[in-house]
């Protein structure tokens, strides 16, 4: 499980983390919901070790991430994330780009990670495009290679960053529905969303973040039909 332990973190003066907690378990999905510039982004980057914490703690699997001597390496295998925008490669195509940390990071045979590159682009529905350009690609489906890229690793976590936000309204149901067919399997998922139909049906629990605090976090249910936090109510009603 993700544990997350009144995590602080700033940004020279500015503190954008001011003392979180929250755990998810195997198997879970949470949905994070809250206004720009309220930490969610962080507070993913700080869970998967891109970003130092100030205090606090945060264990995976019994691993603390920001320990001494932790392989973050290994902790990211564990770990993926998708952002609104992966950059690929240009010159590479669909498969030689998923297939690349598999090689380079995980040392795999081409062989090898050709099978499960090719198997998880198959998953997100892209087992037609493997030796295309990513330019030819389009939003949608660049986003879906980027989870196929991920899952490759075998992650055991998935961190979603508004990975539709930057696509055209036409295009936002196909990664979500990717991403619901992930849920549906078990994977234990962090998904920070502006989509509230999405975060209502497919999330256990949803939290709600602002500046810097987890204000309210429940089941979708609770969240979505009686918020018993008035920045909660607020937010949903500019939302919805
Ligand atoms: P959200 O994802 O909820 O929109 P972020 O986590 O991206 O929020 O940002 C939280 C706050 O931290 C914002 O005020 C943002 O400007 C600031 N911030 C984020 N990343 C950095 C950084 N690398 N350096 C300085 N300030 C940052
Ligand atoms: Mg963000």
């Amino acid at each position: 499980m993700i544990e997350i332990e009144n995590v602080r973190k700033s940004f020279g003066n500015l503190e954008v983390i001011k003392g979180v907690s929250m755990n998810v378990a195997r198997g879970e999905v949470v949905s994070v919901i809250g206004g720009s510039g309220s930490g969610k982004s962080t507070m993913l980057m700080c869970i998967n070790g891109l970003e130092p914490i100030d205090s606090g703690r945060i264990l995976v699997d019994g691993v603390e991430v920001h320990a001494k001597g932790t392989d973050l390496n290994k902790l990211r295998t564990n770990i993926g994330i998708v952002f609104q925008q992966w950059n690929a490669f240009p010159h590479l195509t669909v498969l030689e780009n998923t297939t690349l940390a598999l090689r380079k990071v995980l040392g795999k045979s081409r062989a090898e990670a050709d099978e499960i590159a090719i198997k998880q682009l198959e998953h997100v529905g892209l087992g037609d495009k493997l030796k295309v350009y990513p330019s030819k690609l389009s939003g949608g489906q660049q986003q879906r290679m980027a989870i196929a890229r991920a899952l490759s690793m075998s992650p055991k976590y998935m961190l979603f960053d508004e990975v539709t936000s930057a696509l055209d309204p036409q295009l936002v149901g196909e990664v979500l529905d990717t991403m619901r067919l992930l849920a549906s399997e078990g994977m234990t998922m962090i998904v920070v969303t502006h989509e509230m139909a999405f975060a209502r049906e497919v999330s256990n629990r949803v939290a709600f973040f602002k500046d810097g605090l987890i204000h309210e976090i429940g089941s979708p249910k609770q969240i979505f039909e009686t918020p018993e936090r008035p920045e909660t109510a607020a937010f949903l009603k500019s939302v919805l």
